[in-house]
């Protein structure tokens, strides 16, 4: 026998502080069991199917000033007062058996206060077993018909298992079984009516994909670890009744695998859940009885009850298990009643009890402790020591939380008020062990070999079954053997006849076992062929499953190069999403410098508009204005004529007058004035007003000056020889409709088509243009000019009536412009010599009369007169 290799409580695979392995969380569950009595108080509430709230009770309210608390705490769930044993089974611990079955760790705690219901979570009651039952049953149905016979495997003192030939586990069997003292229960005894309402669990239960090609052995142990040591409640002590030898408490020791496991402990093979039971039941009773004869309190101990599944596969042939040592698969499930986590002074205990409950109030701290420890070690990375070995109970499941295995807690609460204060504390410790995490246990392939062997050899009509033999068969095929009772000694018959049948039996057998083996070495032959096939669709699968994963390889190759250029292009986009935004800014930024630009420009292009407007009525304003002033001037210049020419008309009149004047008149020197009252006397023409644009077209008709001449023609007798008949020239050479006041207009119509009307004449002039070579000109600025400049220092000033600009003339003035050096600073547009000399015609004869009038003026006056007109030297 070979020690196999345990596994109990498996390391982990990866190296400690790894990140690669999986890890849970503790799963920590509540269970609120119901109160003694229904008019107690109650200082929990189930909120939710994951939340709990505790009231703060009334006699604490009172002593704390009414301060009144709630607080909620969460779990992964909370099985309230009504829960039943099978649920919280389905829940809490059927996935631990699961797991057992398929060789990973589990470790079940319930932990509260004494009386919060513990044990009847653990173990149960009369007609409502607890989980233990009915794990143990879950783990029998499962595994029932795959069970190993007795002995087949053997725990040995080193944390492992061996493995033994089913001839010397018979061998075991028979030993054993003929001992007077029999340490293994029987299966098929009895169950004991003490706990038979306990386990008799009538909700079937069984685990999903047992390994049917392994066979399997389970193994409980029980111990109580109570003040720091650990008691075996399964080991076999003859019982001395006069002198009772106190518990040997156990040592923990730490097998190769460096697992912790308690040296010595009694493992005891079981095939039923009822043995199971029994065997546990068996240390219950140790327990009270050790309890009460050394005056300990049971709920100051915790229980640890064991489940060991030892697993390991069948050989080839499916026939026997097989006998190699590493294929062998331990499992366990620690199912944990912990000792009541009240505080010692609650139970009023002294001296050594206190001391005791000091010790064990220590292992329950120390598991709180490695709890904080690890939570922080895992929250914030650090790498505190856990303090594991300061007490019996955590050193010895430490696997569970250094390694891997699934860790559950069940707090059981009594939601009476008097537990208020520890159930706080329960449900702090509660909160501390949530976050803690443990290592997720890994499936383990197991063996090489084909499965399914266990069927197959089944099907071949194996060792496995009740049916009658092969060879039961076949002897029965036979022919009856002949009566082989011998009646008498001569009987010579019977023994032939025997012996002839036994010979043809032998001969019959003979031809059998030829066939047998003819037909074995054909199977033999067929099994080789059907091996090869096997091996051959091995192989070809192999090829496949190879071809597969190259495949598989490739893609995944792909996938990271795909994956890779995802996370470029996702770069690639984010930075294109950024410089989108930026571009988008500036688009924003650029719209509003246009629309700014926009606001201006037409703010300018109405500013322009209004400019312009205001400009064109200037223009417009400037242009009437000139027009009404070129009107006016031409009024004024027509009336300025026209005074000029009555003042000739006058002058010429004086002239006749005193040409046809007797010379009897003594010559006096009249004072201008004189004259001008004389001229104003006998003029008969009217005397020159200013003139409105009207009155000059009045009198351009003519109507009213033509007259005139009349007059100056009927005083034609002048006497005054040279003058007289210069005066008659004159008059004889002005055309007999033309009037001495129109002598511009005559000379304008000379320059002009015969056909064109004095109308015509007098609507250019008041449209202010001259008649200049034969084109039509606008008086321009700086004639105008000339003309004020000429009036500037004249004293006598004559307004015209509408333009209320003054225009100064005065007589002497008038008189000087009409002569030749006055002439020449008229404007250049004035009306300029013709060239058949009409003009010069008209302008001598003009001479000549103002020559003859100074010369009378002068003989008139005397010497002291001086000539101002002098005559014009004419150009031929
Ligand atoms: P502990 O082990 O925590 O000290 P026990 O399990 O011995 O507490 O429970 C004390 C008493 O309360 C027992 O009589 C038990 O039957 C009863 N009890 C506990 N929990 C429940 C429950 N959920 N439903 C009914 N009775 C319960
Ligand atoms: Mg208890």
């Amino acid at each position: 026998m070979k020690p196999a290799r345990t596994k109990t409580p498996r390391k982990p695979l990866v190296k400690k502080g790894s990140q690669t392995s999986l890890k849970d969380p503790v799963g920590v569950y509540c269970r609120v069991r119901p109160l003694s009595f229904p008019d107690q108080e109650c200082c929990i509430e189930v909120i939710n199917n994951t939340t709990v709230q505790l009231h703060t009770p009334e006699g604490y309210r009172l002593n704390r000033n009414g301060d009144y608390k709630e607080t909620q705490y969460s779990f992964k769930q909370v099985f309230g007062t009504h829960t039943t044993q099978k649920e919280l089974f389905d829940v809490v611990a059927n996935p631990l058996v699961d797991d057992l079955i398929h060789g990973k760790n589990g470790l079940l705690f319930t932990y509260g206060v004494t009386g919060s219901g513990k044990t009847y979570t653990m173990t149960g009651s009369p007609g409502e077993g607890g989980l233990l039952p009915r794990c143990l049953d879950m783990i029998f149905n499962s595994i029932g018909s795959f069970q190993a016979k007795r002995y087949v495997f053997k725990s040995n003192d080193r944390n492992s298992m061996d493995i033994q030939c089913e001839v010397d586990a018979l061998l075991e069997r028979q030993k054993r079984e003929g001992m007077p003292n029999p340490k293994t229960p029987s299966s098929k005894r009895q169950v004991d009516p003490e706990f038979a309402d306990m386990i008799n669990v009538k909700d079937f239960c069984k685990a999903e994909e047992v390994d049917e090609d392994s066979v399997y052995g389970v193994f409980v142990s029980y111990i109580e670890i109570y003040n720091n040591y650990i008691y075996d409640l399964l080991e076999e002590v003859p019982f001395d009744p006069i002198k009772p030898k106190p518990p040997q408490s156990k040592l923990l020791r730490e097998d190769k695998n460096h697992n912790m496991y308690v040296a010595g402990c009694t493992e005891v093979e079981v095939k039923s859940t009822e043995e199971a039971f029994e065997v546990f039941w068996r240390g219950q009773k140790k327990r009270r009885i050790a309890n009460t004869h050394l005056n300990r309190e049971s709920s100051r101990s915790h229980s640890v009850f064991n489940i060991k599944l030892v697993q390991a596969p069948l050989d080839a042939d499916g026939d026997n298990v097989l006998q190699e040592k590493e294929q062998i698969t331990i499992s366990q499930l620690s199912l944990v009643d912990l000792a009541g986590s009240e505080r010692t002074n609650r139970t009023k205990a002294e001296g050594n009890r206190l001391r005791e409950a000091g010790n064990i109030n220590q292992s329950l701290m120390t598991l709180r402790t490695c709890m904080e420890v690890l939570r922080e070690n895992q929250m914030y990375g650090t790498n505190k020591m856990v303090p594991y070995r300061d007490s019996k109970l955590t050193h010895l499941f430490k696997n569970y939380f250094d390694g891997e295995g699934k860790v559950r807690l069940i707090v059981c609460v009594n939601p009476k008020a008097e537990d208020y204060e520890e159930s706080l504390q329960v449900m702090r410790f509660a909160e501390v062990t949530q976050e803690v995490e443990v290592a997720r246990p890994v499936d383990k392939a197991i063996c090489g070999l084909t499965p399914g062997r266990r069927y197959r050899n089944q099907a071949r009509g194996g060792p496995v079954g009740d049916e009658p033999l092969v060879t039961e068969v076949i002897l029965q095929s036979f022919p009856p053997l002949p009566s082989c009772e011998i009646l008498d000694v001569n009987d010579e018959q019977t023994l032939p006849r025997l012996i002839e049948a036994l010979e043809k039996r032998h001969h019959l057998r003979q031809m059998m076992i030829d066939e047998f083996s003819k037909q074995s070495i054909t199977f033999k032959a067929l099994l080789q062929e059907f091996d090869n096939a096997v091996l051959n669709k091995d192989n070809y699968i192999q090829g496949k499953l190879s071809e597969k994963e190259k495949v598989i390889s490739g893609q995944k190759l792909e996938i990271e190069r795909l994956e890779k250029k995802n996370k470029t292009l996702e770069y690639k986009i984010e930075i294109l999403e950024k410089t989108t935004t930026i571009y988008e800014e500036d688009k924003r930024t650029l719209q509003q410098e246009l629309e700014t630009q926009n606001q201006k420009l037409q703010r300018q292009f109405s500013d322009k508009r209004r400019l312009e407007a205001r400009l064109q009525g200037m223009v417009t304003e400037t242009t009437m204005k000139w027009e009404k002033e070129c009107e006016r001037r031409v009024a004024a210049k027509q009336l300025e004529m026209q005074n000029k020419l009555w003042v000739k008309d006058e002058k010429l009149k004086q002239l006749k007058a005193i040409v046809t004047e007797p010379k009897t008149e003594k010559p006096e020197r009249p004072s201008r004035e004189r004259d001008r009252e004389k001229v104003s006397q006998r003029s008969v023409s009217p005397s020159p007003l200013p003139l409105s644009g009207n009155y000059i077209a009045q009198i351009s008709s003519g109507q009213q000056l033509m007259s005139q001449p009349q007059l100056h023609r009927r005083s034609n007798s002048c006497s005054s020889i040279s003058v007289a008949s210069c005066i008659t020239e004159w008059e004889q050479k002005i055309p007999p409709y033309n009037t001495p006041l129109n002598v511009t207009s005559i000379a304008r119509r000379r320059q002009q088509e015969p056909g064109q009307s004095n109308t015509c004449v007098v609507s250019d002039r008041r449209r202010g243009m001259y008649w200049t070579e034969g084109r039509e000109v606008v008086p321009t600025l700086r004639n105008e000019i000339e003309i004020e400049e000429d009036h500037c220092y004249r004293g006598d000033v004559y307004k015209t009536r509408g333009g209320g600009q003054s225009v100064q003339f005065t007589e002497v003035e008038t008189l000087k412009q009409e002569s030749p050096t006055g002439r020449k600073r008229r404007s250049p547009t004035a009306a300029p010599a013709q060239p058949d000399g009409t003009e010069s015609e008209w302008t001598d004869v003009e001479t000549r009369c103002a020559v003859a009038v100074e010369m009378k003026a002068g003989s008139l006056l005397g010497p002291g007169y001086q000539h101002h007109a002098q005559p014009k030297r004419k150009k031929p």
